[in-house]
């Protein structure tokens, strides 16, 4: 099991968290202006790599607020969680950033 680091409720388990997706999806400023292709593309196809991922997480059994987590996906190794910033990107932002890096939170390990 994961062990998740909300920002605002500290290190819980996996099962209070829902996972939302790819974070760092932007929203197309002019929707109206897509193809049928580029709208599709937008809301359908994510990147899936082996490795980093950036993605959402909302703590829905604590504080229900959404953050965003930096995850490894072939070793589940959590090297931060973070709060998502006001202005629509989810990138980490000086002092309202929280973060578990170094901490080791991951899963396998019988936690
Ligand atoms: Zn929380």
């Amino acid at each position: 099991m994961l062990l998740i680091e909300c920002p605002w409720c500290g290190p819980r388990a996996e099962t209070e968290f829902s996972y939302g997706g790819e974070a760092g999806i932007a929203r197309p400023a002019d929707p109206d202006a897509l193809s049928d292709a580029e709208w599709a593309d937008y809301l359908f196809y994510r990147s899936n790599p082996k490795g980093a991922h950036r993605e959402l997480w909302n703590h829905d059994h604590g504080c229900r607020r959404w953050f965003g987590v930096e995850r490894d996906t072939a070793t589940y190794r959590i090297e931060r969680s973070y709060v998502l910033s006001h202005t629509g990107s989810d990138a980490a932002t000086g002092s309202d950033a929280a973060t578990n890096a170094g901490t080791g939170y991951s899963s396998g390990n019988g936690d």
